[in-house]
C-alpha cells in the first residue's frame, strides 16, 4: 500500500468514526427517550436536530473535502446505522443502551480487522459480548438475551458488510482513478508509444490486471506474439502499425480506457516525425534544405575525411526565362535525383538555395573529385544540355568549425570554377 493508499485510508476511517461518534447520541435519544417519557414531539425533534447536525457536517465534508465518494459513503453509513438501530428497537420491543454500543463496538473492531469475515465474526462477538456483560449487570431474562444478540448482531453484520463494500469500492476507484491519471501523465511526457508502455506498466497492470505489457511494431507483429495475449490496435505509429499486447490481462473495464490514451501518443509520434520531415526537406526537389545542411556540417561525428562540394547550375536563368519556372522545376528535380543516384547512401545531398547545391561527401578531396565527374557525365545525358560548375573544400582537421571551414572554402572554388568558363570543378587551394 503506497503512501497515497494509506492516506485515504487513515481519511475514510477517521470520517466513519466521526460521524458514529456524532451519531451515537442520536440513537441513545431514540433508544432511551421513549422509555422516560411517552412518545411526543420532543423527543422526535431532538432526535431529529441532532441527525440533522450529522448530515449537515456530512454535507459539509462533500463540499470541501476532495475524497468526494468517502463522504458520501460516510453519509450514507449514517443514514443505515440510524436505520438498522430504529429496526432493532422495533424488533426488541426492549430496547436498551446496548444497540449503540454494539454498533460502535463492532465498527471498531472493523477497523482493527479490515476484512469482510473478520468483522462479521467481530460483530457477533460483540453483540453476544455486549449481553453477557449486560446478563451480568441487568436482570435480563435468557431467552430476551438471545433474541436480543441474533438481531443486533445480524443488523451490525449487514451494517458493516455494506460499509465494508463501500470503502472497498471507493478505494478500489480511487486507485482506479490514479492509475488513470498516472498513465496519462506518461503517456503525455512520452516521447513515443514505446517509451509511454514502458515507463507506465505499473499503472497498466493496475488498470487491466496485465502481468507484463509492451508495444510492438510493424515487421514483428505476429511472430513474437503469443495467441492468448489480447492485442489492442494503437493506430499507425512513425513506424507502421502499433499494437499493445497485454499478458494475461483479466480486467476489461479499463482495456479501451488504456487504449484511448496511448493511441494518440501513435498520432503524435507520427505527426512530429513527418512535421520534422517537412522542416528539413526541399519541397521541389525532395532533398535535404539549408536546415538539414546545417544540422548535417554541425554534426562533429565524423572521422577521417570529409569534402565539401557546391554546385551551381550554369546560365540557368536563361533555362528559366526560356522554357519557364515549372520546367526549370523539372530539371532542378532531375539535377537532385542524378546527385542521390552518384552518392552512397551516407553522402548527403542538399539544395543550398536557387539553383545551389550541396554535397557532404565522406572522403578526401582527390576521390570527391571521381564523385564529381561522375556525376559530370551522369548529367550530360540530361535533354536540357544545362551544365554545372562545382567548387570543392576539404575539411581541415583541427579547425574549430571544420564543416564551416569547408563549406566556405567550396564556395570560393565556385566562385573560380565560374570565373574560369563554367562547367568545370575547381577544389579550393
Ligand atoms: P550562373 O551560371 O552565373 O550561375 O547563372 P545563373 O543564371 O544560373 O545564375 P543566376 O543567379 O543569375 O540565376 C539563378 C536563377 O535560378 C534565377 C532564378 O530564376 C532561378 N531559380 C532560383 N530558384 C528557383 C526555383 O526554385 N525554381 C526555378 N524554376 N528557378 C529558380
Ligand atoms: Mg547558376
Ligand atoms: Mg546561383
Amino acid at each position: 500500500m503506497n503512501a497515497v493508499d494509506r492516506d485515504v485510508e487513515r481519511r475514510l476511517y477517521v470520517g466513519v468514526i466521526t460521524r458514529m461518534i456524532l451519531a451515537g447520541p442520536v440513537l441513545m435519544l431514540v433508544i432511551v427517550l421513549p422509555e422516560v417519557a411517552p412518545l411526543d414531539w420532543t423527543w422526535v425533534a431532538v432526535a431529529l436536530g441532532l441527525f440533522g447536525v450529522v448530515v449537515l457536517n456530512s454535507f459539509l465534508a462533500v463540499r470541501y473535502r476532495s475524497l468526494r465518494g468517502q463522504s458520501w459513503f460516510v453519509l450514507v453509513s449514517t443514514l443505515l446505522a440510524s436505520s438498522a438501530a430504529g429496526a432493532a428497537i422495533v424488533a426488541s420491543q426492549d430496547p436498551g443502551a446496548t444497540v449503540p454500543l454494539a454498533l460502535l463496538a463492532a465498527m471498531a473492531f472493523q477497523v482493527v480487522a479490515r476484512s469482510p469475515i473478520g468483522f462479521v465474526i467481530f460483530a457477533w462477538i460483540a453483540g453476544v459480548g455486549i449481553f453477557v456483560v449486560a446478563r451480568l449487570l441487568i436482570d435480563t431474562p435468557v431467552s430476551h438475551m438471545v433474541t436480543h444478540t441474533v438481531v443486533f448482531a445480524g443488523l451490525t453484520a449487514v451494517l458493516l458488510a455494506t460499509i465494508h463494500f463501500l470503502v472497498a469500492t471507493a478505494r478500489s476507484a480511487q486507485r482506479d482513478a490514479e492509475a488513470l491519471a498516472e498513465l496519462a501523465r506518461r503517456a503525455s511526457a512520452a516521447r513515443d508509444v514505446e517509451e509511454a508502455v514502458a515507463s507506465s506498466l505499473p499503472a497498466i497492470g493496475a488498470l487491466t490486471g496485465a502481468a507484463r505489457a509492451r508495444c510492438v511494431t510493424g515487421p514483428q507483429l505476429d511472430d513474437t506474439i503469443d495467441p492468448r495475449d489480447r492485442r489492442i490496435d494503437l493506430g499507425v505509429g512513425s513506424s507502421g502499425r502499433v499494437e499493445l499486447v497485454l499478458e494475461g490481462a483479466d480486467r476489461s473495464t479499463f482495456v479501451t480506457a488504456v487504449a484511448d490514451l496511448l493511441t494518440p501518443v501513435c498520432e503524435r509520434e507520427r505527426t512530429l516525425r513527418e512535421l520534422v520531415h517537412h522542416s528539413l526537406t526541399d519541397p521541389v526537389t525532395g532533398v535535404s534544405n539549408r536546415r538539414g545542411l546545417d544540422d548535417r556540417i554541425d554534426r562533429a561525428d565524423a572521422e577521417g575525411d570529409r569534402t565539401v562540394v557546391m554546385l551551381d547550375l550554369d546560365h540557368f536563368k536563361v533555362f528559366n526565362d526560356t522554357y519557364g519556372h515549372l520546367a526549370g522545376d523539372k530539371l532542378l528535380g532531375r539535377f537532385a535525383r542524378v546527385l542521390e543516384e552518384q552518392v552512397r547512401p551516407d553522402d548527403h545531398v542538399s539544395r543550398f538555395g536557387g539553383e545551389e547545391f550541396c554535397l557532404v561527401i565522406d572522403a578526401d578531396v582527390e576521390t570527391t573529385n571521381r564523385v564529381v565527374d561522375r556525376i559530370r557525365d551522369a548529367w550530360a545525358t540530361d535533354p536540357s544540355g544545362v551544365t554545372f560548375s562545382a567548387g570543392l573544400g576539404a575539411e581541415r582537421p583541427g579547425s574549430p568549425d571544420p564543416g564551416g571551414d569547408a563549406l566556405a572554402r567550396a564556395d570560393q572554388a565556385l566562385y573560380e570554377a565560374k570565373a574560369s568558363g563554367r562547367n568545370r570543378s575547381v577544389i579550393w587551394d
